[in-house]
């Protein structure tokens, strides 16, 4: 029994602290354990993270408490922590905060207890008979109990019901007559829904290839490479998932599946809750829409092994599995995997870790690899795994790139300005609506028009916090930040020059919508992205009601990106295929190829082939063409070719310091500072870039500074660094952040 324990505590990032043991709690008390404790003064809380005998530290204080569950931190995960805090340069306490959720962590949230009432003792007719004419109400109550037949029910739920307020049925407790009971009822994130039960498929060669593969890692004592699925959309890959999931629980053990937030759709979770929860298993679902009661209970289904099956966004790599057996991380490409404050951990990469620590299977899929797990199949670090047609030998969609060039010479001789909508997209949706099939048009920009310009001088109207021109949103006339959230009633006239020819360019989802509408009057038009989303079952709604073929054409952003399988939709359009294509990101190609590749994969994977249109400024890059020819073999080749000769990742780490202030000044000298002292002892084979405004510049009031280093190793690296922060001294109103691995490079 251990008479110290080495503790982080939950306000003291980065340290760790020496604690006695009272005898009492010796024995309960091991690595993971949540404990209360004095600090400078203060009583707070901590997490043990080591087991010690002695202990040379003088004046030494016990810890005062143990808190909740016993062993709430699992010694892996206390690992997986330290890792992360040393790769990501930030304190384990900050680390920490991810691994244990933060409802877990402070314990002041239980489970659900709610009082159950039955019967106390029989009551005769006679009885019930008096208490009818003397307290009618009491009557009915009494009627409404013995509807359940003697079972207890819950006491609100049968008030509601019976429409006979709860103090009636106390005042029969008083009696005697009535006798309650404390109930605990686990929260259910999707209570009162169904499923129907859905059987294992007969896979086709190919998956059976595949999976026999996986299962080879998931049987295997030894040590277990990564797997990459390469599968093309419509391939069926969520079958192998489901097939992986199966052998998992077959062996005893427990799988968590990642996957995007933005595809916690009822689709994803759905499709593994028919297979397993008709089977009697219990899958656990984690995402950032759960309140904390059901946070604190998924996570208790969890832990204590009630549920076996996880399926959650980024922070589900945390699940406290015990017995883990398999990780699958589906769509591996997906930046949301990053999280993006600290700690700024990518879950994929995370979920790489978390397998080697556990010696589990893990398996990363997708239809268009990201170019850093690619090459670790190049490299042999991973295993390739290819699914490169589709499930029955179904069609990939025929892809046509639209010159918007040509389009808008040949429109503007007519009407000036060029046009939403091609010809040839309009024919098509002509076409598709005459056959009752559907159609998705996608654009990444949510809003009516993405900036006000003025005629006259060519001012562009700002947001006053950000470097980013105002969105319009015509339902509630308003010019909206889609960064800082900043609101403004448009101006009638220039704000720079008075002039009253002030007008709207650039289109977004709302605008294409209303242009659809007016071009295709007879036809049924929703949209779908943030704005029109904002209830909470509003996406299911909608989901539905377009599988059910209520809507004639979809128009949405990422939202319908992804993930969505309708059979009927035999259309996609792309409307502007270029938007993300000439960002000042090295990721910029990458990105545009996967997009095309995800949104083109929504059509055709019912019976009729399915088409695209892709409309384009710049309808010759490669990246367009690649995508065009779902050639992934030729586009990563020529990409990797480029990443290789600019030193860019995966060929190098890049770690994205970022500095920023109110003051311009402050800030600017601030990195030039700090940029000068990272170049002192910098660790070989580090590239150290100049300290530079950010692409952009202002966000949320703050002027914005970037120094980027890159590295072949990166733990030498990301130590420097933050050594070198910690011995500097800021002025108080600047920020230092690091980013290793970063995604938002703007
Ligand atoms: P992906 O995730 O690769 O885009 P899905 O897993 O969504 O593909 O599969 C596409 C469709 O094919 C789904 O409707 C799925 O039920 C079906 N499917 C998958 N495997 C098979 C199979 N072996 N036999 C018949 N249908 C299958
Ligand atoms: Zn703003």
């Amino acid at each position: 029994m251990p008479a110290f324990v080495r503790v982080i505590v939950d306000h003291s990032p980065d340290r760790e602290f020496d604690y006695a043991v009272p005898e009492n709690l010796a024995s309960s008390i091991v690595i993971g354990s949540r404990v209360r404790l004095p600090f400078r003064e203060k009583d707070t809380l901590g997490t043990v993270v080591g087991l010690l005998d002695e202990s040379d530290i003088e004046g030494i204080r016990p810890i005062t408490a143990l808190v909740g569950q016993q062993n709430a931190v699992r010694p892996k995960l206390i690992e997986l922590a330290r890792w992360m805090a040393d790769y990501y340069a930030c304190p384990v306490e900050t680390a920490m905060r991810s691994v244990l959720p933060q409802v877990i962590r402070k314990a002041d949230v239980g489970f659900r207890q709610q009082i159950a009432i039955e019967l106390a003792r029989e009551v005769s007719e006679m009885e019930l008979e008096s208490l009818r004419k003397k307290a009618p109400r009491q009557a009915e109550a009494i009627d409404a109990i013995r509807l359940h037949g003697g079972t207890p029910v819950l006491l609100a739920e049968l008030a509601r019901q019976s429409s006979v307020g709860e103090a009636t049925f106390r005042t029969l407790v008083e009696k005697g007559i009535l006798k309650t009971r404390i109930a605990v009822r686990p929260r259910d994130p999707n209570e009162g829904e169904t499923f129907v039960h859905s059987a294992a498929l007969t896979l086709s060669d190919n998956q059976v290839k595949v999976l026999a593969a996986v299962i080879e890692s998931l049987d295997t004592a030894g040590e277990k490479k990564p797997m990459l699925l390469h599968g093309v959309t419509g391939s069926g890959k969520t079958e192998i998932y489901l097939r992986a999931i199966q052998h998992t629980l077959d062996l005893g053990k427990s799988a968590i599946v990642l996957v995007p937030e933005i595809s916690l759709t009822p689709q994803t979770t759905e499709r593994f809750r028919e297979r397993f929860n008709a089977a009697g298993h219990v899958v656990a679902v984690l995402h950032s829409h759960l309140s904390s009661g059901e946070r604190h209970d998924e996570w208790h289904k969890i832990a204590t092994g009630a549920a076996r099956i996880v399926i959650g966004a980024r922070s589900a790599v945390f699940a406290p599995v015990s017995d883990l057996g398999l990780i699958v991380v589906d769509e591996e490409h997906e930046t949301s995997y990053k999280q993006e404050e600290a700690p700024r951990y990518q879950a994929r990469d995370v979920a790489i870790v978390r397998a080697k620590l556990e010696n589990c299977a893990i398996l990363l899929g997708t239809a268009t690899p990201s170019l850093e797990s690619y090459r670790n199949c190049l490299t042999g670090k991973y295993r390739l795994l290819q699914l490169l047609q589709r499930v029955d030998d179904k069609k990939m969609p025929v892809i046509q790139i639209v010159d918007m060039r040509e389009e808008s010479r040949r429109h503007s001789k007519k009407d000036g300005g060029s046009p939403l909508l091609s010809e040839k997209l309009k024919t098509a949706i002509e076409s598709r609506l005459e056959k009752r099939e559907q159609t998705i048009l996608f654009l990444n920009r949510r809003g009516y028009s993405t900036s006000l310009v003025c005629n006259a001088c060519g001012h562009v109207v700002h947001c006053p916090n950000c470097s980013v021109p105002l969105t319009f949103h015509r339902s509630s006339n308003r010019l909206n930040c889609h960064i800082c959230g900043h609101i403004e009633v448009p101006p009638k006239v220039c704000p720079e020059c008075r002039d009253p020819g002030i007008r709207q360019q650039g289109a977004g989802t709302e605008k294409i919508e209303e242009a659809v509408a007016r071009i295709f009057p007879k036809s049924i038009v929703r949209r779908m992205d943030a704005d029109s989303m904002t209830k909470k079952d509003a996406f299911r709604e909608m989901l539905n009601a377009f599988r059910t073929g209520k809507i004639d054409i979809l128009v949405g952003t990422q939202m319908i990106a992804k993930g969505l399988h309708f059979p009927n939709v035999t259309l996609v359009g792309i409307i502007n295929a270029d938007s993300a294509l000439h960002l000042p990101d090295f990721r910029a190609g990458e990105r545009t190829f996967q997009l095309i590749t995800q949104v083109a994969g929504r059509a055709g994977r019912g019976d009729v082939e399915g088409e695209v249109f892709v409309q384009s400024h710049t309808p010759f890059h490669p990246c367009i063409q690649f995508a065009r020819h779902h050639d992934f073999a030729g586009f990563q080749e020529q990409e990797l070719d480029f990443r290789e000769k600019c030193a860019y990742p995966p060929f190098t780490h890049m770690i994205l310091v970022t500095v920023r202030s109110p003051h311009e000044l402050r800030g600017s000298f601030s990195a030039e500072t700090l940029a000068r002292r990272l170049a002192e002892n910098l660790p070989e084979g580090t590239i150290l870039g100049q300290s530079a405004p950010a692409p952009m510049e202002r966000l949320k009031g703050y002027y914005r500074f970037h120094i980027i280093l890159r590295a072949h190793h990166i733990l030498k690296t990301s130590r420097h660094i933050r050594e070198v922060i910690s011995k500097l001294t800021f002025p108080e109103d600047v920020i230092v952040t690091t980013d290793v691995d970063p995604y938002q490079l703007l």
